[in-house]
Parts: structure tokens; C-alpha cells; sequence
């Protein structure tokens, strides 16, 4: 598979793959043409801003969102209270909290993070060294500017969670 990116477009983010590179049946594809420096700065993300219920704390999320996707996994499901959790991956440089501290919380030999007042389930690392950080996106101030492009841990799924959008699925992880 390509490398995925996003693209924006009126304040939506558009999951898109590139061709694979090397592969002899994708090497005569034209990739689009190079978009100039004007609609380069159009296509540039907007920083991301949410929080937590109560206020006490708030993020900012600057570069690309990727892998933004429902997670039907037994831990989200528990560490949230609801059936599944909607996650989108940030690198951990371009993500960073604006107000207040979350509580971590080690689990399973990952860190999640909520809000000590609250409760609002924020972020997710897959280790202390992660250089990518999954946000929740439903704690994001405009959680429609993402689309979910897929269902992950669906061996996880509750029977009476029904999926209809679509999306491709995976057993659990991507990888
Ligand atoms: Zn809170
Ligand atoms: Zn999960």
C-alpha cells in the first residue's frame, strides 16, 4: 500500500494513497500535477483544537491527522464507556496540551490520557518513545472537520455494533 495522506478541502479532510512506488504495474501512472506554492498554503492544515468536557483541559493538534479510524478494541471500549472510540494519529511533535494536564494512566503497556476532573478519554501512545499520538476525535472542537476511513480490532466489535458506512475492516490492527 501507498503512503496515505490528506488533502483539504474546505475545512474537510480527504483520505487519499499515493501509488505504490517501485511497483512495475503503478510506474507509467502520472501522479497529479504538482500544486503550486498558492494552493499549497490552501492545503495546509489548520491547527486542530479540542478538549475536555469540563474545560480543564485543552490540546492543539498543527500537522497532518492520518489513520483516523473507529477502534472497537476492549480496552478503548472500556477506558471510554461506549461501544467503540474514534481515534486520528498525529505526529507527537505537532501535538501538544494548550491548558491544564491530562491524567495518564498505564495500561497494557499503553498510555492513555483523560482529564482528572472529568474523565474525558483525550489521547492514546503505544509507548513512552511513540512518535505518534492518537487523539480521540470526538474531543476535538470540530470533530466533522475528520472522516473515519476505517472499522480496526473489528474481532473486538460488539454483535450488536452494525456496520453500514462502508468502510474497510480489519481484524485488528492495520499492521
Ligand atoms: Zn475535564
Ligand atoms: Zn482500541
Amino acid at each position: 500500500m501507498g503512503t496515505p495522506g490528506f488533502y483539504s478541502t474546505g475545512g474537510t479532510y480527504v483520505l487519499f494513497r499515493l501509488p505504490h512506488s517501485g511497483a512495475g504495474s503503478f510506474r507509467n501512472i502520472a501522479l497529479p500535477p504538482k500544486p503550486s506554492c498558492a494552493e499549497l498554503r490552501l492545503m495546509s492544515p489548520k491547527p486542530l483544537t479540542g478538549g475536555c468536557l469540563c474545560g480543564q483541559v485543552c490540546y492543539e493538534a498543527a500537522g497532518w491527522p492520518y489513520n483516523v479510524a473507529h477502534c472497537h478494541c476492549e480496552d478503548c471500549r472500556r477506558a471510554s464507556g461506549a461501544p467503540f472510540v474514534t481515534w486520528a494519529s498525529f505526529k507527537r511533535a505537532d501535538f501538544r496540551f494548550t491548558r491544564g494536564q491530562p491524567r495518564q494512566v498505564h495500561w497494557a503497556n499503553r498510555i492513555r490520557s483523560f482529564c482528572p476532573d472529568c474523565g474525558t478519554a483525550l489521547t492514546f501512545l503505544a509507548s513512552e518513545e511513540a512518535e505518534e499520538l492518537d487523539v480521540t476525535v470526538a474531543s476535538l472542537d470540530d470533530s466533522k472537520a475528520l472522516q473515519p476511513a476505517a472499522h480496526i480490532w473489528v474481532e473486538d466489535k460488539l454483535p450488536w455494533v452494525k456496520l453500514a458506512d462502508g468502510l474497510p475492516t480489519h481484524p485488528r490492527s492495520r499492521t
